[in-house]
């Protein structure tokens, strides 16, 4: 796919987030302080806005910008996190102009990298992280395997939203809904909601 395919994704995951703001701000009102999705809703407007009046060629710049938006709009956590993502992303595609499925495996592995780096979580740690991980290493197995593009994309979505499954099951570890201890116990993580939209917003664009 060429970059403005790649612009027309996520402007559509900042649609999603636009359309799920009041329920991933409720998933955080029950464990934390109820900004999530006003926040990511946020910060993808700023890049809607942008990328309405600006032309990109290059993937590397196309995914700063996306970085640099996040980064400094969103007031949460969740805006550094996935702007950091972004950002070592951004790095990799540098000068190239298109995509494949096989590319997916490798912006899977730099978000968990960026992500992991900035925030200090690990699986379990009920985050962000317990979506996009095993949606990583799902992908990553698939293309090992010569699966079909539909089915490492499917697999992909189906691996995010089992983590987020498992995340009512944990004790959050990081964030403010560590704050609750075992109290967090029962409630979906909304980070790790909003990373289950984003995945399945990119599989619904694929597909
Ligand atoms: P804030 O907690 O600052 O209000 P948000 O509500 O936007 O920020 O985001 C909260 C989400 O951020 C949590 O549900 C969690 O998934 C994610 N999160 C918080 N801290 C971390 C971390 N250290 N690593 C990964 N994800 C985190
Ligand atoms: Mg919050
Ligand atoms: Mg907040």
């Amino acid at each position: 796919m060429k970059v403005d395919n790649v612009k027309k994704i996520i402007i559509n995951i900042g649609n999603i987030m636009e359309e799920n703001k009041s329920f991933l701000s409720e998933l955080d009102a029950a464990i934390g302080d109820g900004d999530h999705g006003h926040n990511m809703a946020k910060g993808f407007n700023f890049v809607i806005e942008d990328f309405n009046n600006n032309d990109y060629d290059d993937l590397g710049l196309l995914f700063k910008k996306v970085a640099m938006l996040l980064i400094s709009n969103v007031g949460g956590a969740s805006g550094p996190l996935y702007g950091t993502a972004f950002m070592e992303i951004s790095k990799e595609f540098s000068g190239r102009d298109e995509l494949n499925i096989s590319d997916l495996e490798k912006i899977l592995e730099l978000s968990l990298k960026g992500i992991k780096l900035r925030g200090k979580a690990e699986l379990d740690d009920k985050t962000i992280i317990d979506a996009l991980q095993p949606a990583y290493l799902s992908v990553k197995k698939d293309l090992e395997n010569n699966e079909s593009e539909n089915q490492v994309l499917e697999n992909m979505v189906m691996a995010a939203e089992k983590g987020v499954e498992h995340t009512k099951e944990i004790i959050a570890k990081k964030g403010r809904a560590s704050y609750l201890g075992e109290r967090s116990i029962g409630h979906q993580d909304p980070g790790a909601t909003s990373t289950y939209l984003i995945l399945k917003t990119i599989k619904d664009n694929i597909i």
